[in-house]
């Protein structure tokens, strides 16, 4: 890693939110919860289904892995910890849930380089490239390369 900070100082953000496996699995995921009942898919996770109301039924899975962009804007101005502009958005997850997301800091901030519709992967990076959210590690999105190759010749 470029950066200074060592890994050990590095922690997330929330860790009932996201998942970080151990090395050479099936890579990060968020941790939703899937009704027994009804089937509906929740994230963050809730101890009751919004849908059907059952509250014995909430169960723990993994999703968001990958997801489709639904919408996206670059934020001009930045709040406390945070350096503008950046990208932040809406994705939809093949599970069911539509939830906001900031953009992975690999992405270009720059009219044209998203576009609604688009694959998109699940990155867990830091924050914000800022001293006081530097070590904070959170989920995000990024343009998902490959998916995009197998989709172009549409
Ligand atoms: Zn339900």
């Amino acid at each position: 890693m470029a950066s200074e900070r060592s890994v050990e100082a590095m922690h997330l953000l929330d860790p009932n939110i996201v998942r970080v496996p151990e090395e050479g699995s099936a890579g990060p995921c968020l941790l939703g919860a899937r009704c027994r009942g009804c089937g509906n898919v929740v994230f963050p996770r809730m101890p009751v289904c919004p849908a059907c109301l059952r509250d014995d039924a909430m169960e723990e899975v993994e999703i968001g892995r990958s997801a489709v962009l639904y919408s996206h804007t670059i934020a001009r101005f930045a709040p406390a910890g945070f350096k503008a502009p950046y990208f932040q958005g809406f994705v939809d997850l093949p599970e069911g849930p539509r939830i906001f997301t900031l953009i992975g800091s690999g992405c270009r901030v720059e009219p044209g380089v998203l576009h609604d519709g688009m694959a998109m992967r699940l990155v867990v990076e830091p924050l914000a490239d800022t001293p006081e959210n530097g070590s904070v590690l959170t989920y995000k999105y990024v343009p998902d390369a490959g998916a995009e190759g197998q989709v172009s010749h549409a």
